[in-house]
């Protein structure tokens, strides 16, 4: 079973101790109405639990392992209100624990699950609830005074192992991802055709969210941005409440989550259906710096890399289209791009939507390797205020992103299916 084969993983990587994880906490969106609930990745990667209110306690002897979970109990009255929970049977049987317990029992029980042990992985200064329960467990095994036990005299992080396991992606999750990516094609298409002049930047943001649902995901992996005309030039927009101007362009920026795996993905399109001069232009310096981007995805290249060669062709573009002036290898040591491309080029992309994974190893670039996931997404952005801008380029935001996957044979966009030419573009917005 995947997480069973995970666990046994880390415990490997582990070598002797215990591994301590939480369920993310619940969160109040206001009074006793409750944030729709996610679990913290990390421990659903290795135990594909979803409920809150839970704990799992890795035991590591010399590589092998053996799970403790502490759940919420099997409870009729709670179960009428709340629906049916897995229980502390479930947690056995279906989630593959040696030995589960309620959740009440882990304050005691923790101290002696920590007996014997020196080393103690734990993710301390996330939750400082649960650190104050970590350090009570340990002081109270070593409290007791002329025991002959150890316990736990090293307190490690232990997301490098969990996250060196997470940043390469086996076939599984993979074909999760890939899943992702096709129901992000679905409400990207849907974007494309809802949108028109008339409409309202939520009509697009609807579409995108029912085709998400109809076709199985959970959530979005992030609130869609969807920024018409100017709004487009706000990285972070999240009102969605603007009006769809003929003429204008429409950057949506939506990913679906399906089964825990994040998808990630940008389109810019005409409201209208057709691409005007200016646009075009811009757009088409955005889509070969993507283009040069990915084909830089590639074993043993870095995500400064990918950075580099987007912004090699966008500084050539912004030059073309008069918004820079000189020598671009100047342009580009000075730095004078950024006015018009301010982020980076890519991001991991996994379970999270900023996925784990070190990008930097003794304070050099790390080289990828086959089973890494980024994001490549280089975007123009000019702001409507910026006088030294051509008029007909002024408040333009344009932005393409796909998600890719790194194999022995080269980049695969798992979003290719996704029209990003123009004259597909143009064709999916009719
Ligand atoms: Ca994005």
């Amino acid at each position: 079973m995947l997480f069973h084969m995970r666990r046994a993983a880390v415990a490997q990587a582990m070598g002797t101790g215990v591994m301590v994880l939480f369920s993310a906490p619940v969160a109040y969106r206001n009074r006793d109405v409750e944030h729709e609930y996610r679990q913290d990745s990390d421990f659903y990667y290795l135990t594909g639990f979803d409920e809150p209110e839970s704990a799992a306690v890795l035991l590591a002897d010399e590589g092998r392992g053996r799970l403790v979970m502490f759940v919420r109990p099997r409870h009729p009255e709670r179960d009428v209100w709340d629906g049916r929970r897995v229980g502390v049977e479930g947690a056995r049987e279906l989630h593959g624990a040696d030995e589960a317990f309620p959740i009440q029992e882990l304050n005691n029980r923790l101290p002696e699950l920590l007996r014997g042990r020196r080393r103690l992985f734990h993710r301390l200064g996330r939750y400082r609830d649960r650190d104050d329960l970590i350090l009570w467990a340990i002081d109270t095994v070593r409290a007791r005074g002329r025991s002959p036990y150890l316990w736990p005299t090293e307190i490690v992080d232990p997301e490098p192992i969990l996250h060196e396991m997470r940043w390469r992606k086996d076939e599984g999750e993979v074909r999760a991802m890939q899943r992702a990516a096709d129901v992000t094609c679905e409400g990207h298409l849907a974007a494309m055709r809802r949108a028109r002049p008339g409409g309202y930047e939520y009509e697009v943001d609807a579409a995108l969210r029912e085709a998400f649902r109809r076709l199985g995901s959970e959530r979005c992996a992030y609130p869609p941005i969807v920024g018409a005309g100017a709004n487009g030039t706000t990285l972070h927009y999240r009102a969605n409440s603007g009006p769809l101007r003929d003429g204008d362009l429409l950057l949506v920026d939506a990913g679906a989550e399906v089964a825990y795996y994040a998808s990630d993905v940008t389109r810019t399109f005409p409201i209208n259906g057709r691409f005007s001069p200016d646009q075009r232009a811009a757009y088409e310096v955005v889509l070969a710096a993507q283009e040069a981007a990915i084909a830089r995805c590639v074993p043993g290249s870095s995500i400064e890399d990918v950075h580099a060669a987007a912004v090699e062709l966008l500084v050539v573009g912004m030059v073309r289209l008069g918004l820079l002036r000189g020598e671009p290898q100047k342009l580009i040591e000075e730095g004078a791009y950024r006015r018009y491309f301010m982020h980076r080029t890519s991001h991991y992309l996994g379970m999270d939507v900023h996925d784990v994974g070190a990008y930097f190893i003794d304070q050099k670039p790390r080289l990828m390797e086959p089973g890494v996931v980024l994001t490549v997404e280089p975007g123009l952005y000019i702001s409507p205020q910026d006088e030294d801008a051509p008029p007909g380029l002024r408040g333009l935001g344009i932005r393409i992103e796909d998600d890719v996957l790194i194999t022995p044979a080269g980049p695969r966009v798992l979003t290719a299916e996704i029209p990003r030419k123009i004259e597909d573009v143009e064709a999916a917005c009719r």
